[in-house]
């Protein structure tokens, strides 16, 4: 696979970083990206000089969550090998709604947090929505003092972003409070509430997330790895797994009844970007066109 939404890099030979480079589109997830990303992670993981994986973002933001005005998502899919077995991309309706956020929401999200080797997210900016997903299954998060985080989901009649992690990470009152007022959390309070391990100034934040990862690079892969898997379980042990599949679950309703009721996954009326709820509200009309 060639990468263009990606790029990777060894600031040392023990250490892979993966760069989003999409800067012009604040690194929004096309399905492109998410494909490359996933092979870079699967990269990474199997090269055995590795030992941790450092995933970054070029550009002010660190991601804006899913490509919502890339009119060119569905042939980007047909495009794809799929790595899951669910349906692939062939199926119709709610089922390949399903299958396109079980392949690349969920399960690529669940397969990064469980690669066997430590990650940590270096984070600037805005992360929104879709770009949870991507800091969340790292095992450590390095922010810098201007990141935002926010998951305005349920302002699109859905219950929250596909990988519902949100009360491992932020507990479960304040899980309730960022969904049900998309309201943004701060790097100070992210890091008050567990979810970040370190807030560092702007220009200071890539000299310390690889200080960290040269650190931790100079253990014991086997050690490392089963010290992660040790921690992952005590999650799983408490019922993340089937929590976060019962939300996933109640997540392709919400998909189901918004295209019952708006014609789209979606209620567009919670986009606020004009030119982006313009994007989405064209591309269902000439959806429900084609399929007339
Ligand atoms: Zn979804």
């Amino acid at each position: 696979m060639s990468f263009e939404a990606v790029l990777i890099d060894k600031p040392d030979r023990d250490i892979t970083r993966i760069t989003l480079n999409r800067p012009e589109a604040r690194n929004a997830q096309s399905v492109k990206l998410l494909y490359e990303l996933n092979a870079a992670f699967d990269m990474a993981a199997r090269d055995g000089e590795t030992k941790v994986i450092v995933l970054a973002a070029n550009g002010p933001h660190f991601s804006s969550g899913h490509d919502l005005r890339d009119s060119s998502q569905i042939d980007q899919f047909r495009s794809q090998k799929p790595v899951g077995t669910w349906c692939g991309f062939e199926c119709a309706g709610a089922e390949a709604q399903m299958s396109k956020e079980k392949e690349v929401y969920l399960g690529f999200s669940e397969r990064w947090r469980n690669i066997p080797k430590p990650t940590i997210a270096q984070v600037q900016g805005k992360v929104i929505a879709g770009g949870l997903m991507l800091i969340w299954p790292c095992d450590i998060i390095i922010a810098s003092e201007d990141a935002l985080f926010a998951d305005n989901t349920v302002d699109m009649g859905v219950n929250g972003v596909e990988y519902m992690a949100h009360p491992w990470e932020l507990g479960a009152r304040k899980a309730k409070e960022l969904l049900f007022t998309s309201d943004w959390i701060d790097a100070a309070e992210g890091h008050r509430l567990g979810m970040i391990n370190h807030v560092v100034p702007q220009d200071d934040l890539e000299r310390f997330t690889l200080a960290l990862a040269r650190r931790i690079a100079l253990k014991s892969a086997f050690a490392l790895k089963l010290s992660k898997e040790s921690v992952n379980a005590a999650e799983d042990a408490q019922g993340r797994v089937p929590a976060m599949s019962t939300a996933f679950a109640l997540h392709q309703l919400a998909h189901s009844h918004n295209m019952q009721v708006h014609g789209m996954p979606i209620d567009p009326s919670g986009i606020k970007a004009p030119k982006i709820r313009a994007a989405v509200e064209a591309r269902a009309k000439a959806k429900l066109r084609s399929s007339q």
